[in-house]
């Protein structure tokens, strides 16, 4: 037996209880194998053994009251998984879903992702099992503060600096800073994702949605092809989702479908112009439902179904999916609906949205694939920006931002399909950003000694 499949069935044994992390680790370690010829010192250092413990994992009691007056105990989570490459970074998920296996899942993820950005920061992931929905802007704001007031000797400029993720966006990041500056009594690059009026980047909320349509573009690039005339389906209709409806919007494609937890709407005439005008308000400032942009512009809607199942259901034809709602959302019978929905590339803006089985029917049938760990990863490359620009004390254009932004997408694509060709993988982008991401960490781990 290989060192890594040793390791994946000691996390197996260990970790039976989260699968998600379990999943993770599978699915990074197994692309990793040609590594492990290459690289007998990492194999003596134990590094594969090593990457799959966390640095430290903080759970904490989070207490604060209803607008009734009513107390609620939460759970609060920091996993500070990997400090190798530089400080800890990486998002803070509130969803009722949360407990420590899904944090882990993401802050292992994350290690791997934030080194291919080319930037200099470790892996973390942290959250709550916390439910923003249905609740009023002062419950949110309570939650945030309580949350803070533990979470702030965890975290620092240097140390740890999280953002947002599922349920945590620009509203959650002010409570949170707010909180964090009135404590240490520091204005400090501490949170990413801030407000452009008290250190925040141009362009970070719409960096993940933008970065993965230009990793997209490489990868039908690579075919001869782009977005223009493409029928798109994404699914989500948060952050992500949003700003990859525009972009694709701007190079000249159709997204023809939009989710959140309750159901799908499909509008064949594209999500455009004030469709998308309505969905920015309605998710944002409403903060209302999907079904409710199916009943303005008289669409359909499929309750309690995901995109992907209404592609199955309904032989939905399209030329590309984009995954942007939450893990494990694209499982085998989707992919092979995708297949003959004659979809012709896959990338992934939510984390882990496809399972393992999906993922082997998309490369099976030659569909091309890009996994979330480089797709995904322009949020946390313009927040890797954001903490540049508050240490030199200077906000950028969004010219400069988005040009940025777009060459780090290129530079992703192109060590992914590099490290994939070196190692005897070659146009396999799942295991190319494995392997890149890997190398840059495994190598200054090995340079600290024995820790
Ligand atoms: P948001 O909270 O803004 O939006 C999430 C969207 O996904 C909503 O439409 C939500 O619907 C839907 N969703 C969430 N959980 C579920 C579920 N269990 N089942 C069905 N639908 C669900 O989050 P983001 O857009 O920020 O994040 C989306 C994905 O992208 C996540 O996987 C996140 O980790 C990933 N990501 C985000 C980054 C960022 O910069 N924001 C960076 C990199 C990755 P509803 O409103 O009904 O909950």
């Amino acid at each position: 037996m290989s060192m890594i499949d040793d390791v994946i069935a000691k996390v197996k044994e260990k970790d039976k209880d989260q699968p998600e992390f379990i999943q993770a680790v599978e699915e990074v370690l197994t692309t990793l194998k040609p590594t492990e010829e290459k690289h007998p010192e990492f194999v003596k250092a134990k590094i594969y053994e090593r990457i799959v413990e966390p640095d430290r994992v903080v759970m904490f009691r989070v207490v604060w009251h209803d607008d009734k007056g009513e107390i609620h105990v939460n759970r609060g989570y920091r996993v500070q998984f990997n400090g190798a490459i530089g400080p800890y970074k990486g998002g803070l998920r509130f969803h009722p879903s949360v407990y420590l296996g899904i944090i882990k899942f993401l802050g292992f993820e994350q290690i791997f992702k934030n080194a291919l950005t080319t930037l200099p920061m470790g892996g973390a992931k942290g959250g709550s099992d916390f439910d923003p929905k249905g609740k009023s802007d002062a419950e949110v704001m309570r939650f945030c503060h309580a949350f803070m007031q533990e979470l702030y000797r965890h975290i620092g400029p240097d140390t740890d600096v999280p953002a947002g993720d599922i349920g945590v966006g620009g509203r959650e990041i002010g409570f949170l800073y707010g909180m964090y500056k009135k404590i240490v009594n520091e204005h400090t690059g501490v949170l990413t994702g801030k407000g452009l009026e008290y250190g925040g980047s141009l362009i970070r909320p719409e960096a993940t949605g933008y970065g993965l349509v230009y990793y997209a573009s490489e990868m039908l690039a690579s075919k001869g092809q782009d977005f223009s005339g493409k029928t798109v389906l994404v699914s989500g209709a948060g952050n992500v989702a949003q700003y990859t409806v525009e972009k694709i919007n701007q190079l000249g494609g159709k997204v023809i479908t939009l989710s959140d937890s309750n159901g799908t709407i499909v509008d064949m005439d594209g999500v455009k112009g004030e469709k998308w005008e309505f969905l920015m308000w309605l998710k944002n400032e409403k903060r209302g439902r999907i079904k409710e942009y199916a009943e303005k512009f008289n669409v359909p809607y499929y309750e309690g179904k995901s995109v992907w199942d209404v592609v199955r259901d309904e032989g939905l034809k399209a030329d590309v999916a984009l995954p942007c709602a939450t893990q494990n959302e694209i499982h085998k019978d989707h992919a092979e609906a995708l297949v003959k929905a004659g979809v012709i590339a896959v990338a992934e803006g939510a984390n882990m949205p496809s399972t393992l089985e999906a993922i082997r029917v998309f490369q099976e049938n030659g569909i091309m694939f890009g996994p979330a760990k480089a797709a995904n990863a322009g949020g946390v490359a313009v927040s890797g920006l954001e903490m540049t620009q508050n240490s030199i004390r200077l906000q950028w254009t969004r010219e400069e931002v988005d040009n940025k932004l777009r060459e780090i997408m290129k530079k992703i694509y192109q060590q992914s399909i590099e490290a994939a060709e070196a190692y005897g993988r070659p146009g396999d982008l799942l295991a190319g950003a494995n392997i890149a991401g890997f190398l840059k960490v495994a190598k200054a781990m090995l340079a600290y000694g024995v820790l």
